[in-house]
C-alpha cells in the first residue's frame, strides 16, 4: 500500500496531487519534504513547552557504496535499488512519517511526531540495519550501506538551520567510516568552520607556493646502498605552520584539487631527483583521484622530458584504493606509465580489503608492506617471499629500530625505509645524506 504521502500532496478542491512526488520511487521528493518539514516546525513552535523531553527529528540519509553497484550492474539496476530501498525505508516508518529522496541516493526522513533522542536513535539505528541487507538484483546480490545525520530541531528552528545541521551530522558519520547515524551537536559546527577555513586555504596554496617536498631515504638491503628517496608533501602554512599530508591530501581529493597538486609533485620531485646521481631513483605517491582526469600519463611525460629524468629513475607508488575505485581504467594508465620505463609500486600493503588479488592484478615493480607490520615477523616474511616468487621488490616500511633492521635483511627483504635511516628531511639536507652515503 503506498503512504497517504506516496504520492504528494493532494488538492483540497479536485483531489488531484499538488506536487508528483519522486517519480522513481513514489517517495515526497525534496520539494514536499521542505515544504512538510517548514509546517511541522512552525506547529512545533506553537506548541513549544508542553512535551519539552520531545523534539522533531530531521534524519539524512545516504547510501554507502550505492555508486559501486550503479557502476558495476548498470543503472536500471541502479534505479531498482533506489525502489527498495524506498520500500525498506517505508517499511521501517509509521504511516504518518515521511520518507523522501531528495535526489540521487540522498533520503530523508521526517518523523511526525516530537520524538525523544531515545526513540530517534533506534529508529535510526532499525534504518541502518535494514538498508544494509543484501539486495537481490536481477540475479545479483548488491550490498550496501546507509550513513544517518539526525537533527532533533529546536522550536526556533528554521527549515534551513535544521538541514544543515542534518547534514553536518551526515557528514560526520561517513567521516568516521559510514553505516551509521550521528546526532547534530554544536561542536560539529566548529569542526566545519575550521574545515571551512583550511579549504579556503587550501585552494590558495599551490598559487602561493606552499608546498615543500621532503625526501625520506631507502636503504638497498642487497647491497648496503642507497637506493633512493620518497618525495613526500608537506604544505608550509604562515600560521598553521608545516601541515602533514594526512591532514590536507584527503581534503585535496574531495575538492578537485588533488590532480594540480599532483602534477606539481611530480614535476618538482623529477626535477630534484635529476640533480642526484644517476643510481638514485625517486618515489612518488600518487592518489587514487589522480586516474580519473586521464592526465597522468602526460603529466609524467612532460616531467620527465622538461627535467631530463630518465624514466626508470621515476617510481609511482600507489595505493589499492586505486585500484579498486577506477578498475580497468587505471590498468591501462598504469601500463602505458610503465612503457616509458617509470617503476610502479604496490604501497602500503596489507592495510586494505583484497591485497592479493591486487597483487595479481598489475606486474608491479615493487610491494611497500605498511609500517604497522613493521613488527610483525610473519608478515614481512610471507610478504618477502610472495614478492619473490613474483619477481617484485619488496620495501619494508617504517623501520625504527637497529633491530628491525638487521631481521629484515635476515629475512631476505629487498629495501628499507624509516626513521631508523633517516625522517624525510628538506631537499638541501637530502643533497648532505647522499654525500655522506656515497663517500662510505
Ligand atoms: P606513505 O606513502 O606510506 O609514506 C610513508 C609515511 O610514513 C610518511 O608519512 C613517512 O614520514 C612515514 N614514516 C616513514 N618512516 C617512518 C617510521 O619509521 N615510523 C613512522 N611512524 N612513520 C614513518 P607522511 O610524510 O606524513 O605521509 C603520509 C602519507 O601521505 C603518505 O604515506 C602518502 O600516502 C601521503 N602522501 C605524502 N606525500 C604525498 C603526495 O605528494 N601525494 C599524495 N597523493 N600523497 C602523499
Ligand atoms: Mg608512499
Ligand atoms: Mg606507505
Amino acid at each position: 500500500m503506498r503512504s497517504r504521502h506516496s504520492a504528494g500532496r493532494r488538492c483540497l478542491t479536485c483531489e488531484g496531487p499538488l506536487w508528483r512526488g519522486d517519480a522513481l520511487t513514489e517517495l515526497a521528493d525534496r520539494r514536499e519534504f521542505r515544504a512538510r518539514l517548514e509546517e511541522v516546525l512552525a506547529f512545533a513552535e506553537l506548541t513549544h513547552g508542553k512535551q519539552s523531553d520531545r523534539c522533531t527529528a530531521v534524519m539524512l540519509l545516504d547510501l554507502d557504496r550505492f555508486k559501486a553497484v550503479n557502476d558495476s550492474l548498470g543503472h536500471p539496476a541502479g534505479d531498482e535499488l533506489l525502489r527498495k530501498v524506498a520500500v525498506r525505508l517505508r517499511s521501517a516508518l509509521r504511516e504518518q512519517d515521511l520518507p523522501a529522496r531528495l535526489g540521487g541516493d540522498e533520503f530523508a526522513v521526517l518523523l511526525d511526531n516530537p520524538v525523544t533522542r531515545d526513540t530517534a536513535a533506534s529508529i535510526a539505528a532499525r534504518l541502518v540495519d535494514l538498508i544494509s541487507r543484501p539486495y537481490m538484483i536481477d540475479g545479483s546480490i548488491a550490498n550496501i550501506g546507509a550513513s544517518i545525520g539526525i537533527a532533533l530541531a529546536e522550536p526556533s528552528s528554521t527549515l534551513d538551520d535544521a538541514l544543515r545541521r542534518a547534514d553536518l551530522a551526515l557528514y560526520k558519520s561517513k567521516a568516521d567510516g559510514r553505516g551509521r547515524f550521528t546526532f547534530f551537536e554544536p561542536s560539529l559546527q566548529t569542526a566545519a568552520e575550521a574545515r571551512q577555513a583550511l579549504e579556503f586555504d587550501l585552494r590558495a596554496a599551490l598559487a602561493l607556493g606552499q608546498f615543500e617536498l621532503f625526501y625520506q631515504p631507502k636503504l638497498d638491503l642487497r647491497t648496503d646502498q642507497l637506493s633512493g628517496f620518497e618525495a613526500l608533501i608537506r604544505w608550509r602554512h604562515p600560521q598553521r605552520g608545516l601541515v602533514p599530508p594526512d591532514s590536507f591530501i584527503p581534503m585535496s581529493e574531495e575538492l578537485g584539487l588533488i590532480t594540480r597538486i599532483g602534477e606539481w609533485v611530480i614535476r618538482e620531485a623529477c626535477a630534484e631527483a635529476a640533480r642526484w646521481p644517476d643510481s638514485l631513483t625517486v618515489a612518488v605517491n600518487v592518489a587514487p583521484s589522480q586516474f580519473s582526469t586521464g592526465s597522468l600519463l602526460p603529466t609524467v611525460q612532460a616531467a620527465l622530458a622538461g627535467s631530463g629524468l630518465s624514466g626508470s629513475r621515476l617510481e609511482l607508488e600507489i595505493t589499492e584504493t586505486a585500484l579498486l575505485r577506477n578498475g580497468p581504467d587505471v590498468m591501462k594508465q598504469l601500463q602505458a606509465i610503465k612503457a616509458l620505463g617509470v617503476q610502479i609500486a604496490l604501497d602500503d600493503f596489507g592495510t586494505g580489503y583484497s591485497s592479493l588479488t591486487q597483487l595479481r592484478s598489475f606486474p608491479f615493480d615493487r610491494v611497500k608492506i605498511d609500517r604497522s607490520f613493521a613488527d610483525d615477523v610473519q608478515i614481512v616474511r610471507a610478504v618477502t617471499a610472495l614478492g619473490a616468487s613474483l619477481g617484485m621488490c619488496v620495501t619494508a616500511e617504517g623501520v625504527e629500530t637497529a633491530e628491525q633492521m638487521l631481521r629484515l635483511r635476515g629475512d631476505g627483504c629487498t629495501e628499507a625505509q624509516g626513521y631508523h635511516l633517516s625522517r624525510p628531511v628538506p631537499s638541501s639536507d637530502a643533497v648532505k645524506l647522499i654525500h655522506r652515503y656515497l663517500k662510505q
